[in-house]
């Protein structure tokens, strides 16, 4: 059995309550390792730890900042054979996915923004013969930083590399689900010689540690990625504290396809945009809405290609789709798929939990599952499902397309399939989506403004503007004389 420890102040230790959570791999279901089951101490212990570190990490040179954080990045890429085992085994997705994704992303992370920081600088506007104004931007202090279980390192190193960037000293709690890899983040941390205290990561509960965050009064910021029901409640908490706060929430993202589209190419994406990660991406395409005269002919195509997919233990090359993350998520996600069939839903693939036999026996899996012949204004079509489902429905207007897409209340990332440029441009702009892409799915630019629409999200995270975030402006004006 694996014990992971919290990392305070440069130190692995027990939680405060000496409790641990089992923590189990979602491949067979067994547990494996035990989470620190921290509470509003531990957070205390690391909130004095950051506070005092500070004092030196908020004021030391961007080149030394640069370094170390290009040393975590290193680390990573030494330890890259171990942390995408650890990745695969923690939350059930497949290796060749880890490897290919997750952890190139979570090294990439702490390169973008190391080198980022070296040229984001004060801005200057001249008021001629009257005055300069110059704006500085200071590192907030110690920020709070909360990452989901879908893509565990990814998204935690998403936050926190811009986070330490900027000056900041952070304190990150990964989702209590799949802690392993943001604990050998830790063990990595220590190895590259960032100061103690500068990034402390306290594992367990979201009601626990992450509402501890939320209400701790010295901790000007938070960046949660997560479902949006949670990051309402972060909001009820933190708002009133005036804290900033960015939030990257849940989506029920549309996939438009046009009968111009190339329907090869279409098909071949929405397989991916609809079942990598096993659907649990924010910005996987769980609505595909496709122009009837060529409905039949996509949803057959993508039907077969569905069933194609090969799901298993992640640690076979062949297999797409792993285990889903946990018991509970697998049952939210059957349950879901129950409640689309009493809406009039017809299943057209999967519908179903698998059963892998061998080393997979016990694990999470669920098939991929198509669903066609429901309203769009049933809940199968307006809320998130998180699992690989996807459903189908026709549309006849590009108005048509626009007013089914845009009828949720999430606004995060939508694709468009057309060869007709104006219409590809003119449906993006129209699309309430904070990210949309056009012939295309899940490409992604690290310095391109991230973050969604309506209940998707408050605020952008993404090349300067995380800096943006992770800094506070201050405009210093000078009346100068003659000038
Ligand atoms: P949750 O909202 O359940 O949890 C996210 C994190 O918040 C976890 O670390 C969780 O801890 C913690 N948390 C839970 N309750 C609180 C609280 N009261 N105060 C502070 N923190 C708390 O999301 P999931 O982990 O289930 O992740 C899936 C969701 O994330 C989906 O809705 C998905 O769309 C969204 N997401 C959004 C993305 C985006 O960029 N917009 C990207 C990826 C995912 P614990 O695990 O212990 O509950």
């Amino acid at each position: 059995m694996i014990r992971l420890h919290n990392f305070i102040n440069g130190r692995f230790q027990a939680p405060a309550s000496g409790q641990y959570l089992p923590n189990d791999s979602p491949a067979n279901g067994q547990v494996y390792s035990e989470v620190p089951d921290s509470d509003q101490r531990d957070v205390e212990e690391a909130y004095q730890a950051a506070a005092r570190a500070f004092q030196d990490w908020g004021r030391s040179s961007k080149q030394f900042r640069y370094e170390m954080l290009m040393r975590i990045a290193d680390g990573i890429e030494r330890r890259f054979d171990e942390l995408a085992e650890a990745e695969s085994k923690d939350n059930g997705k497949p290796l060749w996915l880890t490897r290919e994704v997750d952890i190139p992303r979570a090294s990439a992370n702490f390169r973008f923004f190391a080198t980022a920081l070296l040229h984001f600088d004060a801005q200057v506007h001249s008021m001629e013969g009257q005055a300069l104004n110059y704006t500085l931007r200071h590192p907030l202090g110690v920020v709070g930083c909360i990452s989901p279980w879908n893509l565990p390192l990814y998204l935690f190193t998403w936050k926190i590399a811009p986070a330490l960037a900027a000056g900041n000293c952070v304190i990150g709690k990964p989702s209590e689900v799949t802690p392993y890899t943001a604990y050998l983040l830790s063990e990595i941390v220590a190895e590259a010689g960032l100061p103690a205290g500068v990034l402390n990561i306290v594992h367990g509960l979201g009601g626990k540690v992450g509402q501890a965050l939320s209400e701790h009064p010295g901790i000007p910021a938070i960046s949660f990625t997560g479902g949006t029901a949670t990051g309402a409640q972060i909001a009820r908490t933190a708002a009133p504290m005036f804290k900033k706060l960015s939030l990257e929430l849940g989506g029920k993202n549309p996939n438009i396809i046009f009968a111009d589209a190339n329907l090869d190419e279409a098909v071949r994406m929405s397989v991916r945009s609809s079942f990598l990660n096993q659907g649990q991406i924010c910005l996987c395409g769980s609505r595909i809405l496709v122009e009837r005269s060529v409905y039949n002919e996509f949803r057959d195509r993508l039907v077969t290609e569905a069933k194609k997919i090969k799901v298993g233990h992640p640690s076979n090359p062949e297999v797409f789709m792993g285990a889903v993350v946990s018991k509970p998520h697998m049952e939210k996600i059957l349950a879901k798929i129950e409640t689309a069939k009493q809406e009039g839903g017809i299943v057209l693939c999967g519908g179903e939990r698998v059963y892998p036999s061998g080393e997979a026996e016990g694990g999470y899996y669920v098939a991929p599952t198509l669903i066609e012949n429901l309203s769009m204004d049933c809940s199968t079509n307006q809320e998130e499902i998180f699992g690989p489902v996807a459903t189908l429905t026709p549309f006849d207007t590009e108005e048509e397309a626009l007013a089914l897409a845009n009828s949720t209340r999430y606004g995060l990332a939508g694709s468009v399939w057309t060869e007709n440029i104006h219409r590809a441009h003119r449906v993006a702009a129209r699309l309430h989506s904070g990210f949309v892409w056009v012939n295309t799915w899940n490409l992604r630019d690290l310095r391109t403004p991230f973050g969604g629409m309506k209940d998707s999200g408050v605020g952008r995270e993404g090349g300067f503007k995380s800096f943006d975030f992770f800094t506070e402006a201050q405009n210093v004006c000078v009346k100068i004389e003659g000038y």
